[in-house]
């Protein structure tokens, strides 16, 4: 009869609206762009990050985590930790107990055992059952607990970006799409190391970053992307100016002899040799008005830099603009990071867009590793504990986020489905119920064998 085909169809669409539902994922890309200022986008036109803060958040003052390198802060991105608890405490590090060294340019990158203190937030995307994919981010293409991302990218510097987007893309589309990913580009780390920030040279380098945002931007659009994705665009950490005028030379003040040096300028961690702590500090500790020498258990608290073995038993920071080497025959700079991070010169970008996100919202200022509890709320998921805090970034959000572990709708998605729910489900009620009696009144086959073929067919 028509007026039960009607109903069952009815039936259909509630079932077919509540798959889509639980299949509908927020989707979250973030994106770092090494060494990205805070502002440089006031430096050259940027019309991709000016459209993006139109369309969604900015944050002016972000505070990264000491030291400002890029492994740090990167994994601090991802872990909402600082150096200290995820254990990926510089660029170059050594362990002490395990004899171990880490460098970012060699083979021990791939060793798992550096990362394993922290879960980066792809690890536990998948461990709640969602699918996650990285272009390029320090630690994705290593197995960090047994666990790679869902789809990843091994370390090729010379990949261009537009590769790693349509790659991105690719994950993000289909019907095993990933709900999380990550995309790192070198730039314009790597110039500002080279010409150094106030370098007019510095200006297309900008400008090319804004235009591959750009690129970004349409290739999202182009996939249908742009409107269902919450997009984040940061970086780990900004780039201050050096000098040839401002290099300490360690030599002047200490015999290399009585310590080993561990990592580069301008935080070093100094291993002195065995009984010669004492010494190697009190030659230090008043030898230069430009760098500061901290025996680890003097290391401020707020620096959030002590607590791990990986840091060693003295360390020198530097003021900003200065460089320390052993002696000038090493490499030199004009361009570096790693000072100090309440240093405006080492805070990076920060703007976001997307159905979670604010419109035309500027926040004043957030540390980096509140981000991690906020990217929990976006994608649904429970934060493993962590430095940050929700509440503190939560504005940036159109709606409070549930801290329950499951998918955060947008409100239209949320009262669109509730509306859809309601008005079939009323409707469904209503007509089986008139069908029931009908066809109980009516003396036909009886109610339940007919409700089964009914129900049945359409199915199949
Ligand atoms: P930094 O000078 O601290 O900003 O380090 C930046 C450099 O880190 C880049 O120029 C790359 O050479 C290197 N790097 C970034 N990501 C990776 C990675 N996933 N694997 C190996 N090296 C990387
Ligand atoms: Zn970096
Ligand atoms: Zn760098």
């Amino acid at each position: 009869m028509p007026y039960q085909n009607f109903f069952l169809s009815c039936l259909l669409v509630l079932l077919q609206t509540s798959i889509s539902q639980q299949e509908e994922q927020s989707q979250l890309l973030l994106v770092s762009f090494d060494g990205f200022r805070w502002d440089y986008v006031n430096r050259v036109p940027t019309p991709n990050f000016r459209d993006l803060m139109n369309e969604g958040v900015q944050v002016e003052k972000v505070e990264n985590t000491y030291i400002t390198k890029t492994y740090p802060n990167h994994y601090t991105l991802v872990t909402g930790l600082h150096a200290e608890t995820h254990g990926v405490i510089a660029n170059e590090m050594y362990d002490p107990i395990h004899n171990k060294s880490f460098s970012m340019e060699g083979p021990s990158v791939y060793d798992a055992w550096w990362w394993e203190e922290a879960v980066p937030l792809w690890v536990t995307n998948q461990k709640a059952g969602k699918k996650s994919g990285a272009a390029m981010w320090p630690g994705s293409d290593v197995a960090i607990g047994g666990t790679y991302p869902t789809h990843y990218l091994s370390y090729n510097a010379s990949m261009p970006f537009e590769t790693r987007v349509e790659k991105l893309i690719d994950w993000f589309s289909g019907p095993e799409a990933i709900n999380f990913g990550v995309l790192y580009w070198e730039e314009p780390d790597e110039s500002g190391h080279n010409l150094g920030p106030e370098s007019p040279l510095m200006d297309p380098v900008i400008a090319d970053i804004d235009d591959k945002l750009g690129f970004l931007r349409e290739k999202l659009k182009a996939a249908g992307l742009y409107d269902k994705l919450n997009l984040i665009v940061t970086s780990d950490h900004g780039m201050t100016q050096l000098s040839h005028d401002k290099i300490i030379e360690l030599d002047t003040y200490v015999s290399r002899d009585l310590y080993t040096w561990v990592d580069k300028s301008p935080v070093v961690g100094i291993l002195p040799k065995e009984g010669k702590l004492e010494e190697v500090y009190s030659s230090l500790k008043n030898a230069n008005p430009n760098m500061v020498v901290y025996k680890k258990e003097e290391i401020p608290e707020h620096y959030h830099y002590r607590h791990n073995a990986r840091i060693m038993p003295l360390i020198i920071e530097v003021k900003e603009g200065w460089t320390v080497m052993q002696n000038r025959n090493g490499s030199f700079m004009l361009g570096n990071h790693g000072y100090n991070n309440s240093l405006p010169s080492m805070h990076p970008v920060f703007v976001a867009r997307g159905p979670t996100f604010r419109r035309e919202y500027t926040k004043a200022s957030m540390r980096t590793v509140d981000l991690y509890p906020l990217m929990c709320s976006i994608l649904g998921l429970k934060p493993l504990p962590n430095n940050g805090s929700l509440s503190s970034v939560q504005d940036l959000l159109v709606e409070t986020p549930t801290s329950k572990p499951e998918v955060l709708l947008t409100p239209r998605q949320s009262s669109y489905a509730w509306a859809v729910g309601s008005i079939l489900g009323t409707a469904l009620v209503i007509g089986f119920l008139f069908i029931f009696v009908q066809q109980v009144t009516q003396r036909q086959l009886p109610p339940l064998h007919l409700s089964n073929s009914e129900i049945t067919q359409p199915l199949l």
